[in-house]
């Protein structure tokens, strides 16, 4: 088996019926890069940048910041970089930031709101995203987007970032695409809407399971209710890539779900683009996706889509990919 995942490590993806499709990593540091193109990484599907600004006192200056996304580009060459903007809060504190305790940190005050009240650190992160953009492929995404009030607002500052670092003769990329991650329901069943402005969006499950189910991703006791195969998040993972590819634009998965075996199968079949998973996952998902041809899965869509139970539509798929 390792030596079939080996020959397909330089290889591009596709499914049985020549259908390709992008297999991308989630990493944490520059450090990541090398196990992602050890294992045959296609691109960076999510860059979650928290890590430059967590385990320390102060806030990562701009230069610093620089560094580790030009690291990270130059790293990965021509191949996609989708870099997340700081999603702090919530679960993932910063004790120097002295926030306030929350009642409900999960649905409280973090990542893009904390960064739209907050502009200054915002507009740091965005600086030094737009300064490091010419060194590689990159492409930005703002995390836990309920309204579009909150892109076009984050949108603004980005545009504004890049027309002051542009007066100042700072060259930087013009072909930077700015998308969304769909992890809050309501972004999710106006995905339509949201199609028109975004360049892409990229579904984050970990979030999205835990809001349309009202069950805490970290809660032993609710975990029974953590169910990725669930019909009411496939057809809200149907919802959003219908709406992205009547505008031309594609959707990319980057929750823990995006590499799961019997959620690939089911995956493909809504037509997902890019699937973005931790790197060691990679190689066994192309030699499964090799086995697998889209046009089959994609007619056993209206079939389990309206299956009742996550339990029903497992089944129904393991028994159609056996
Ligand atoms: C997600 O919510 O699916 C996601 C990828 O983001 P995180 O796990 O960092 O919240
Ligand atoms: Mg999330």
């Amino acid at each position: 088996q390792k030596d079939e995942w080996a020959k397909l490590k330089n290889e591009p993806t596709f499914t049985k019926d020549k259908e390709q499709v992008e297999l991308a990593a989630n990493i944490g540091t520059p450090e990541d890069i090398e196990g992602v193109l050890n294992n045959g990484g296609e691109g960076v599907g999510l860059y979650r940048t928290e890590f430059l600004y967590m385990g320390k006192n102060v806030l990562p200056t701009e230069d610093e910041q620089y560094d580790a996304y030009k690291s990270v580009l130059e790293q990965m060459g021509d191949k996609p970089v989708v870099v997340r903007t700081l999603d702090i809060g919530g679960d993932k504190e910063l004790n120097y930031l002295d926030l306030p305790k929350e009642l409900n940190p999960f649905l409280g005050f973090r990542a893009i709101r904390f960064c739209l009240e907050n502009e200054d650190i915002f507009r740091t992160q965005l600086r030094a995203l737009l300064r490091a953009s010419v060194h590689g492929n990159l492409k930005i995404m703002f995390p836990m987007i309920a309204t579009l009030e909150e892109f076009r607002q984050a949108k603004a500052i980005f545009l504004d970032e890049k027309e002051a670092l542009q007066k100042e003769d700072v060259k930087v990329s013009d072909h930077i695409e700015v998308g969304i991650m769909v992890e809050i329901p309501s972004t999710a069943v106006t995905a339509k809407q949201f199609a028109k402005e975004v360049d892409f969006f990229s579904i984050g499950t970990n979030d999205l399971i835990q809001y349309t189910m009202a069950a805490d991703r970290m809660n032993e006791r609710v975990s029974y209710l953590y169910q990725p195969y669930h019909p009411a998040i496939l057809n809200l993972v149907n919802n959003v890539i219908e709406a992205a590819h009547h505008e031309g634009k594609w959707v990319g998965m980057c929750g823990e779900m995006a590499g799961d075996p019997i959620a690939i199968p089911i995956l493909l079949g809504l037509g997902l683009d890019e699937f973005s998973m931790s790197a060691t996952s990679i190689l066994p998902a192309r030699t499964q996706i090799s086995n697998l041809s889209k046009e089959k899965l994609a007619s056993y869509k209206d079939t389990f889509l309206s299956m009742g139970t996550a339990e029903e539509i497992e089944a129904f798929i393991k028994e159609k990919t056996e």
